[in-house]
């Protein structure tokens, strides 16, 4: 197998230098109304790991990632948990492109071992207009129209790929709090600052 960043040997979908070269994890934390957003690595430093979705090979990518980070975090978390109460992931809008979805994985991936559950495919996006590259004033003007079908009154993590201006989180989180999901925090992978083109 070939490392998916150098193109050198890698037994994993990237190998150990470009890990150390450009994925260690920053936890940079922001606050989305009352929603605690953490995500694990800087956007433009690891934009071609992100971006990596709109490509077949995205699907090993996003597979490492959460494996590699997203499970062992969540693990972490859930093992200083008080309380036995079950602890969801539901992942924002998980769109199949490719033959997968992105989102999907880091629900997949993140729950195996982590001792949450996944919810698969209960986020839905009805307005799925490409945000990219777009101004917050656009993002409010075409909100993602969410549809939630999962259960309510239950504890659960977010997971995005990425966070921009935050709206689409914000409207995610405000649909799951009117069916009584209480969101322990939202996980991204990247953290894309405001304004910058994406
Ligand atoms: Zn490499």
């Amino acid at each position: 197998m070939r490392c998916f960043s150098c193109n050198n040997f890698s037994l994993e979908a990237v190998c150990k230098s470009c890990i150390e070269d450009f994925l260690t994890p920053e936890m940079i934390k922001r606050e989305v109304g009352n929603l605690e957003v953490i995500s694990f690595f800087d956007y433009y430093l690891t934009v071609e790991f992100i971006k990596s979705k709109y490509t077949t090979s995205g699907y090993r990518v996003y597979k490492f990632l959460s494996q590699k980070y997203i499970a062992p975090f969540i693990e972490t978390y859930v093992q200083g948990l008080d309380e036995s109460k079950p602890l969801y992931l539901i992942g924002v809008d998980e769109n199949v492109s490719r033959g997968y979805s992105n989102v999907a994985q880091m629900v997949h991936y993140g729950s195996l071992k982590s001792g949450a559950t996944a919810l698969h495919n209960v986020l839905k996006a009805q307005n799925r207009v490409q945000y990219a590259g777009e101004s917050l004033e656009f993002r409010l003007n075409n909100p993602r129209n969410f549809i939630y079908s999962g259960p309510s009154d239950i504890d659960a993590i977010l997971l995005d790929d990425t966070i921009t201006t935050g709206t689409t989180i914000e409207e995610a989180s405000r649909v799951l709090k009117e069916h009584n999901v209480n969101l322990h925090f939202a996980l991204t992978l990247a953290n894309a600052k405001e304004g910058m083109d994406y």
